[in-house]
Protein backbone atom coordinates (compact mmCIF):
# COMPACT_ATOMS: atom_id res chain seq x y z
CA UNK A 1 0.00 0.00 0.00
CA UNK A 2 1.48 3.43 -0.87
CA UNK A 3 1.82 6.77 1.64
CA UNK A 4 0.05 9.57 0.28
CA UNK A 5 0.66 13.53 0.95
CA UNK A 6 -1.62 16.34 -0.06
CA UNK A 7 0.52 19.19 -0.39
CA UNK A 8 -1.45 22.41 -0.33
CA UNK A 9 0.48 25.89 -0.29
CA UNK A 10 -1.22 28.87 0.43
CA UNK A 11 0.20 31.78 -1.56
CA UNK A 12 -2.89 34.30 -1.96
CA UNK A 13 -5.28 36.06 0.03
CA UNK A 14 -7.73 33.73 -1.88
CA UNK A 15 -5.98 30.48 -1.14
CA UNK A 16 -6.31 31.07 3.24
CA UNK A 17 -9.74 33.20 3.19
CA UNK A 18 -11.55 30.96 0.66
CA UNK A 19 -9.48 27.90 -0.16
CA UNK A 20 -8.59 26.39 3.12
CA UNK A 21 -12.08 25.98 5.23
CA UNK A 22 -13.63 23.90 2.47
CA UNK A 23 -10.14 21.72 2.39
CA UNK A 24 -10.41 21.39 6.57
CA UNK A 25 -14.10 20.27 5.95
CA UNK A 26 -13.07 17.88 3.90
CA UNK A 27 -9.97 16.58 5.72
CA UNK A 28 -12.46 16.33 8.74
CA UNK A 29 -15.06 14.52 7.22
CA UNK A 30 -12.77 11.84 5.95
CA UNK A 31 -10.30 11.95 8.82
CA UNK A 32 -7.46 12.53 7.41
CA UNK A 33 -4.83 15.42 7.64
CA UNK A 34 -3.37 17.34 4.79
CA UNK A 35 0.53 19.60 4.87
CA UNK A 36 -0.33 23.17 4.33
CA UNK A 37 2.72 25.62 3.63
CA UNK A 38 1.53 29.67 4.09
CA UNK A 39 3.35 32.25 3.16
CA UNK A 40 2.50 34.39 5.89
CA UNK A 41 3.76 37.94 3.98
CA UNK A 42 2.18 39.40 0.37
CA UNK A 43 1.59 37.40 -2.64
CA UNK A 44 3.09 39.71 -4.80
CA UNK A 45 5.32 42.94 -5.02
CA UNK A 46 5.66 45.45 -7.40
CA UNK A 47 7.26 42.49 -10.04
CA UNK A 48 4.71 40.75 -10.27
CA UNK A 49 3.49 42.41 -13.36
CA UNK A 50 7.09 41.40 -15.14
CA UNK A 51 7.19 38.46 -13.38
CA UNK A 52 3.60 37.08 -14.27
CA UNK A 53 4.73 38.50 -18.00
CA UNK A 54 7.63 36.33 -17.98
CA UNK A 55 5.80 33.36 -16.72
CA UNK A 56 3.62 33.95 -19.78
CA UNK A 57 5.92 34.17 -22.12
CA UNK A 58 7.83 30.66 -20.20
CA UNK A 59 4.48 28.86 -20.48
CA UNK A 60 4.53 29.76 -24.43
CA UNK A 61 8.00 29.27 -25.47
CA UNK A 62 8.26 26.08 -23.50
CA UNK A 63 4.95 24.73 -23.86
CA UNK A 64 3.72 24.46 -20.23
CA UNK A 65 0.57 23.70 -19.54
CA UNK A 66 -0.48 26.14 -16.69
CA UNK A 67 -3.26 28.94 -16.24
CA UNK A 68 -2.77 32.44 -15.77
CA UNK A 69 -3.34 33.98 -12.55
CA UNK A 70 -6.47 35.86 -13.82
CA UNK A 71 -8.14 32.40 -14.65
CA UNK A 72 -7.19 31.12 -11.75
CA UNK A 73 -8.17 33.67 -9.68
CA UNK A 74 -10.68 35.13 -10.76
CA UNK A 75 -11.39 38.97 -12.38
CA UNK A 76 -12.50 40.02 -8.68
CA UNK A 77 -9.66 38.25 -6.97
CA UNK A 78 -7.22 39.11 -9.26
CA UNK A 79 -6.88 42.75 -8.63
CA UNK A 80 -7.95 42.50 -5.08
CA UNK A 81 -4.39 40.79 -5.10
CA UNK A 82 -2.74 43.37 -7.27
CA UNK A 83 -4.24 46.50 -5.64
CA UNK A 84 -4.94 45.95 -1.65
CA UNK A 85 -2.44 42.54 -2.01
CA UNK A 86 -2.83 42.26 1.76
CA UNK A 87 -0.67 39.96 3.91
CA UNK A 88 -1.72 36.77 4.86
CA UNK A 89 -1.22 36.69 8.54
CA UNK A 90 -4.23 38.82 8.52
CA UNK A 91 -6.59 35.40 8.27
CA UNK A 92 -4.77 34.77 11.32
CA UNK A 93 -8.19 32.61 12.43
CA UNK A 94 -8.16 30.60 9.46
CA UNK A 95 -4.12 29.81 10.28
CA UNK A 96 -5.43 28.94 13.69
CA UNK A 97 -7.47 26.49 12.50
CA UNK A 98 -5.25 24.72 10.39
CA UNK A 99 -3.14 24.24 13.41
CA UNK A 100 -5.90 22.97 15.76
CA UNK A 101 -7.03 20.74 12.97
CA UNK A 102 -4.12 18.49 13.27
CA UNK A 103 -3.26 19.07 9.90
CA UNK A 104 0.28 20.07 8.92
CA UNK A 105 1.49 23.89 8.65
CA UNK A 106 4.57 24.99 7.39
CA UNK A 107 6.05 27.76 6.22
CA UNK A 108 6.31 28.68 2.26
CA UNK A 109 9.04 31.21 2.00
CA UNK A 110 9.91 34.44 3.91
CA UNK A 111 8.04 37.76 3.89
CA UNK A 112 6.91 37.68 0.12
CA UNK A 113 5.82 35.09 -2.12
CA UNK A 114 6.45 36.89 -5.73
CA UNK A 115 9.80 38.38 -3.88
CA UNK A 116 10.84 34.89 -2.73
CA UNK A 117 10.12 33.86 -6.63
CA UNK A 118 12.08 36.22 -8.25
CA UNK A 119 15.10 36.56 -6.04
CA UNK A 120 15.61 34.40 -3.56
CA UNK A 121 17.97 32.07 -5.52
CA UNK A 122 20.86 35.25 -5.22
CA UNK A 123 20.35 36.25 -1.81
CA UNK A 124 23.43 35.74 0.50
CA UNK A 125 23.21 33.57 3.55
CA UNK A 126 22.29 36.69 5.96
CA UNK A 127 19.52 38.03 3.44
CA UNK A 128 17.91 34.62 4.04
CA UNK A 129 17.92 34.48 7.48
CA UNK A 130 16.95 37.71 7.44
CA UNK A 131 13.49 37.31 5.30
CA UNK A 132 12.91 33.58 7.09
CA UNK A 133 13.06 35.35 10.74
CA UNK A 134 10.39 38.02 9.97
CA UNK A 135 8.34 35.37 8.61
CA UNK A 136 8.55 33.35 11.15
CA UNK A 137 8.14 36.12 13.26
CA UNK A 138 4.74 36.76 11.73
CA UNK A 139 3.49 33.36 12.29
CA UNK A 140 4.26 33.24 16.11
CA UNK A 141 2.64 36.62 16.35
CA UNK A 142 -0.55 34.38 15.32
CA UNK A 143 0.45 31.01 16.88
CA UNK A 144 2.73 32.04 19.89
CA UNK A 145 4.16 28.32 20.51
CA UNK A 146 4.72 27.85 16.82
CA UNK A 147 7.93 25.54 16.09
CA UNK A 148 9.41 25.50 12.43
CA UNK A 149 9.58 21.92 11.22
CA UNK A 150 8.81 21.73 7.31
CA UNK A 151 9.55 24.10 4.76
CA UNK A 152 8.34 24.30 1.17
CA UNK A 153 10.05 27.22 -1.35
CA UNK A 154 7.82 29.53 -3.58
CA UNK A 155 8.67 28.05 -7.07
CA UNK A 156 10.72 25.67 -5.70
CA UNK A 157 13.29 28.34 -5.91
CA UNK A 158 16.27 26.99 -3.40
CA UNK A 159 19.66 26.47 -3.34
CA UNK A 160 22.53 25.06 -0.58
CA UNK A 161 22.78 28.50 1.08
CA UNK A 162 18.84 28.66 1.56
CA UNK A 163 19.06 24.83 2.65
CA UNK A 164 21.87 26.02 5.17
CA UNK A 165 19.70 28.78 6.52
CA UNK A 166 16.81 26.99 7.10
CA UNK A 167 18.41 24.10 9.03
CA UNK A 168 20.06 26.63 11.09
CA UNK A 169 16.87 28.29 11.88
CA UNK A 170 15.75 24.96 13.42
CA UNK A 171 13.84 23.62 10.34
CA UNK A 172 14.06 20.02 9.88
CA UNK A 173 13.02 19.34 6.61
CA UNK A 174 12.49 20.77 3.03
CA UNK A 175 10.02 20.15 0.40
CA UNK A 176 11.71 22.21 -2.28
CA UNK A 177 11.99 20.23 -5.51
CA UNK A 178 9.55 18.54 -7.92
CA UNK A 179 10.10 15.57 -10.79
CA UNK A 180 6.40 14.06 -11.92
CA UNK A 181 6.76 9.90 -11.37
CA UNK A 182 10.29 10.26 -9.39
CA UNK A 183 10.71 7.05 -7.95
CA UNK A 184 13.45 8.38 -5.35
CA UNK A 185 11.83 11.11 -3.28
CA UNK A 186 13.80 11.72 -0.44
CA UNK A 187 17.21 13.81 -1.02
CA UNK A 188 18.78 15.92 1.25
CA UNK A 189 20.02 19.51 1.69
CA UNK A 190 22.07 21.42 4.10
CA UNK A 191 21.82 18.18 6.25
CA UNK A 192 18.10 17.72 6.47
CA UNK A 193 15.82 15.63 4.05
CA UNK A 194 14.51 17.59 0.99
CA UNK A 195 11.37 15.28 0.45
CA UNK A 196 10.17 16.17 -2.97
CA UNK A 197 6.65 16.92 -5.11
CA UNK A 198 6.54 13.64 -7.88
CA UNK A 199 3.27 14.05 -8.91
CA UNK A 200 2.63 17.25 -11.12
CA UNK A 201 2.86 18.24 -14.36
CA UNK A 202 5.66 18.73 -16.38
CA UNK A 203 7.68 20.49 -17.27
CA UNK A 204 7.16 23.48 -14.84
CA UNK A 205 6.70 21.36 -11.86
CA UNK A 206 2.58 22.85 -12.21
CA UNK A 207 0.24 22.24 -9.85
CA UNK A 208 -1.69 18.85 -10.22
CA UNK A 209 -5.12 19.84 -10.50
CA UNK A 210 -4.21 22.80 -12.40
CA UNK A 211 -2.73 20.41 -14.76
CA UNK A 212 -5.38 18.33 -15.27
CA UNK A 213 -7.63 21.36 -16.00
CA UNK A 214 -5.25 22.78 -18.60
CA UNK A 215 -5.20 19.25 -19.70
CA UNK A 216 -8.92 19.44 -19.92
CA UNK A 217 -9.14 16.23 -17.91
CA UNK A 218 -12.30 14.87 -17.04
CA UNK A 219 -12.62 13.54 -13.22
CA UNK A 220 -12.84 10.05 -14.35
CA UNK A 221 -9.09 10.91 -16.37
CA UNK A 222 -7.99 12.39 -13.09
CA UNK A 223 -8.38 9.79 -11.27
CA UNK A 224 -7.07 7.95 -13.69
CA UNK A 225 -3.63 9.29 -13.55
CA UNK A 226 -3.51 9.72 -9.69
CA UNK A 227 -4.15 5.83 -9.59
CA UNK A 228 -1.64 4.57 -11.91
CA UNK A 229 1.15 7.20 -9.90
CA UNK A 230 -0.28 5.39 -6.31
CA UNK A 231 -0.52 1.52 -8.13
CA UNK A 232 3.14 2.05 -9.32
CA UNK A 233 5.09 3.98 -6.69
CA UNK A 234 5.16 3.87 -3.34
CA UNK A 235 5.09 7.20 -2.02
CA UNK A 236 3.24 9.78 -3.54
CA UNK A 237 3.13 13.52 -2.77
CA UNK A 238 0.81 15.82 -4.89
CA UNK A 239 0.69 19.35 -4.57
CA UNK A 240 -1.86 22.14 -5.21
CA UNK A 241 -3.09 25.51 -4.29
CA UNK A 242 -6.02 25.62 -1.54
CA UNK A 243 -8.50 28.16 -3.42
CA UNK A 244 -8.30 26.13 -6.61
CA UNK A 245 -8.45 22.98 -5.44
CA UNK A 246 -11.14 23.71 -3.58
CA UNK A 247 -13.17 26.21 -5.25
CA UNK A 248 -13.17 24.90 -8.51
CA UNK A 249 -11.49 20.69 -8.24
CA UNK A 250 -12.67 19.71 -5.00
CA UNK A 251 -15.30 16.89 -6.50
CA UNK A 252 -12.13 15.51 -7.68
CA UNK A 253 -10.18 15.47 -4.90
CA UNK A 254 -13.01 14.15 -2.78
CA UNK A 255 -13.46 10.65 -5.73
CA UNK A 256 -9.59 10.25 -5.22
CA UNK A 257 -9.73 10.66 -1.63
CA UNK A 258 -12.52 7.82 -1.40
CA UNK A 259 -10.68 5.53 -3.64
CA UNK A 260 -7.51 5.80 -1.70
CA UNK A 261 -9.16 5.14 1.78
CA UNK A 262 -11.38 2.38 -0.07
CA UNK A 263 -8.17 0.86 -1.54
CA UNK A 264 -6.93 1.08 2.04
CA UNK A 265 -3.80 3.34 1.13
CA UNK A 266 -2.26 5.90 4.21
CA UNK A 267 -2.88 9.17 3.54
CA UNK A 268 -0.50 11.54 5.88
CA UNK A 269 1.35 14.67 6.17
CA UNK A 270 4.72 15.44 4.80
CA UNK A 271 6.44 15.83 8.00
CA UNK A 272 5.55 12.57 8.46
CA UNK A 273 7.12 11.01 5.38
CA UNK A 274 9.97 13.07 5.91
CA UNK A 275 10.98 12.40 9.59
CA UNK A 276 9.10 9.01 10.56
CA UNK A 277 10.49 6.03 9.21
ZN1 LIG B 1 3.63 29.13 -3.90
Amino acid sequence: MAKIVFRFDIDSHKCIRDGVPILLRVAAHYGIRFTFYVNVGKAISRLDTLCSLCAKRRSEEENIKMLSAKQKLGIKDYFYAAMVNPSLDRYRENIRAIAQSGSELGLHGGMNHSHWYTHALHWSYEQVKKDLKGALDKMQRVLPDYIPQGFAAPGFVTNDVIGQALQDMGFQYLSNWHENHAAVIRKECGGIPDVGVNLCGEPGGVAFWEYAAASEWTDQQTLEVFMDMVNTHDEVVVFDHPYFVALQKVKSLEIIIETLLKEGHQIITLRELALER
